[in-house]
């Protein structure tokens, strides 16, 4: 009895002792938030380039690194990885409530409270967005810089970052993806001969907000018939027959993009869709086979093409094989025969070759990728066997 009580109460002590190292281990342990960490990537890389600040203007690489989703915002990024978001007084509570670094509400106009930060900020090369700053916004800064502070233009600076991405935003692509392909489904079900394109649109859009989707990420394209020649069609009082049709399709859920297209065939298949289907599927396949970290975008894109010049048809491929997607539909990489980006794993793509013919439709077939360090990782669940509705 009283050994036990003895064993019991150094149980008790050894444990005592582990949840007080545990609660100093936690207390000295840095965890950084996701934004966070792209900022201290950010930071990095503006070292690198021997600045000391990045103005930052575009929305989205806004939301990126600091989780704000307001209209109205700029961002003071300093080198050290320190962050000051400015916004506007409509968006105090919000900003309090997502921004993970400092915040300033500008009473007057956000170019104003940026100066003054930058003032005290004593940052000398300051890096602006060339891609996003508007001109009357560049001179308002450059007239009241302090003296000795340069601005200097930068490209693609955060959108670089953004190629490649995180374990939180591959979460958020993957459930966007999800929602996108169910809500296909839901649509296809309330499918009648006779809708027209833009009911179909109407109902895939409502079908992928009750899912979750806060709106499409681009216009739906919905193309029957000879319209399908068109890759970007919009979607009219058109009657869907028996025929082709092309459905592109993409949700925004959490702020990422998902991006499909399926092409299907009303009633029975005819000898030609089912000749030119067969050959845009090899292209897709042939272009997903090659994609892996380390090769580089244009050889995807050549993959696809080199597909189709065997079918005789390269000259109606009119487009680029794919590109990346994020918190934008459309981000680099660019699949296309130029761009000779080398992937890497955990970038998210699109593949989506395409065969137009004029007066008689189109065929295209997209799904959504990540980028693996052995291969890629398919993301759209949807089928893509030649489908008669
Ligand atoms: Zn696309
Ligand atoms: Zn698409």
């Amino acid at each position: 009895m009283t050994a036990k009580k003895k064993a019991t109460s150094i149980e008790k002590t050894a444990a005592e002792k582990i949840a007080a190292e545990k609660t100093a281990a936690e207390k000295t342990a840095v965890v950084l938030s996701d934004e966070e960490a792209r900022r201290a990537n950010a930071g990095a890389l503006l070292a690198e380039r021997k600045l000391d600040a990045l103005l930052v203007s575009s929305l989205h690489n806004i939301r990126y690194l600091t989780g704000f989703t307001g209209s109205n915002a700029a961002l003071l990024l300093q080198a050290d990885g320190r962050a000051t978001l400015f916004t506007d007084p409509r968006y105090t509570v919000q900003a309090g409530q997502q921004a993970t670094c400092r915040v300033k509400i500008a009473k007057g106009p956000l170019t104003k409270a940026v100066l003054e930060e930058m003032a005290r900020a004593k940052v000398r090369q300051v890096g602006v967005e060339a891609d996003h700053l508007t001109f009357a916004q560049y001179e308002a800064l450059a007239k009241g810089v302090p003296g000795r502070t340069e601005l200097k233009g930068q490209a693609q600076l955060i959108e670089r970052l953004r190629m490649v991405k995180d374990g939180g935003e591959i979460a958020k692509i993957r459930a966007s993806v999800q929602c996108n392909s169910a809500a296909l489904e839901a649509a296809l079900g309330r499918f009648r001969a006779g809708m027209t394109e833009a009911a179909l649109a109407a109902e895939i859009d409502h079908q992928s907000r009750k899912r979750g989707a806060e709106a499409p990420a681009f216009d739906t394209i919905v193309a029957a018939g000879a319209r399908a020649a068109l890759p970007h069609a919009h979607p009219g009082a058109t009657k869907i027959g028996p025929g082709i049709l092309l459905i592109d399709m993409g949700a925004f859920r959490d702020g990422y993009a998902s991006d499909m297209t399926r092409t299907l065939h009303v009633g029975k298949a005819t000898a030609k869709f089912r000749s030119v289907y067969k050959a845009v599927l090899e292209a897709e396949m042939a272009a997903i086979d090659a994609v892996r970290a380390g090769v580089t975008a244009a050889s995807v894109d050549a993959a696809a093409r080199k597909v189709l010049r065997g079918h005789g048809l390269e000259k109606q491929f009119i487009h680029s094989t794919g590109h990346g997607l994020g918190l934008e539909i459309h981000e680099p990489p660019r699949l296309g025969r130029r761009d000779k980006t080398r992937l890497e794993a955990g970038m998210a793509i699109t593949v989506e070759p395409g065969v137009y013919v004029e007066g008689w439709g189109g065929i295209r077939i997209e799904d959504t990728i990540l980028v693996t360090y052995a291969g890629c990782e398919v993301l759209t669940p949807t089928p893509k066997e030649l489908r008669e509705l």
